[in-house]
């Protein structure tokens, strides 16, 4: 078993698409091992996305992840990283398969429904943010 930190962003919980989402993931046989959901202050979502403040699309992405509520899924499934990343599809959903979700649901390459973590480390280092001593 893996574990990988799964996040359905506020655009997606906005268009009341947790419950469809939700679903893929079982479907998709992840084990649900916690959800929460959080709405993350500019401050915090600047401190997630803190590898990407160079870029020009830094202010907006902390500006949407912390314009709504989150729910946060820590996600658990023999090759988890790879598996959720798959579902999601491609950051950019123009390029994501017809099936996934980012391809179903995104609206542009910035509000795109969902997040995952793209590595063992990074799992582990999301999975303590949101979760601290409970994951
Ligand atoms: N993003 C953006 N513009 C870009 C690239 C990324 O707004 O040109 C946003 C988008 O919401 C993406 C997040 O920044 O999901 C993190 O980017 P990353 O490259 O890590 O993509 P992901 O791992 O989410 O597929
Ligand atoms: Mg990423």
């Amino acid at each position: 078993m893996e574990r990988t930190l799964a996040i359905i962003k506020p655009d997606a919980v906005q268009r009341q698409l947790v419950g469809v989402i939700i679903s893929e993931i079982e479907k998709n046989d992840f084990h649900i091992a916690a959800i929460t959901t959080q709405r993350l202050t500019a401050a915090q979502a600047a401190s997630f996305y803190d590898k990407y403040r160079a870029t020009p699309f830094y202010d907006s992405l902390v500006a949407t992840m912390s314009s709504g509520q989150l729910f946060v899924l820590l996600l658990e499934k023999a090759d988890a990283i790879q598996a959720w990343r798959r579902l999601m599809g491609p950051t950019d959903p123009e390029r994501a398969e017809p099936g996934s979700l980012r391809r179903r649901f995104a609206i542009d390459l910035q509000q795109n429904s969902v997040h995952g973590a793209d590595s063992p480390e990074t799992a582990e280092k999301e999975i303590n943010f949101f979760f601290g001593e409970r994951g």
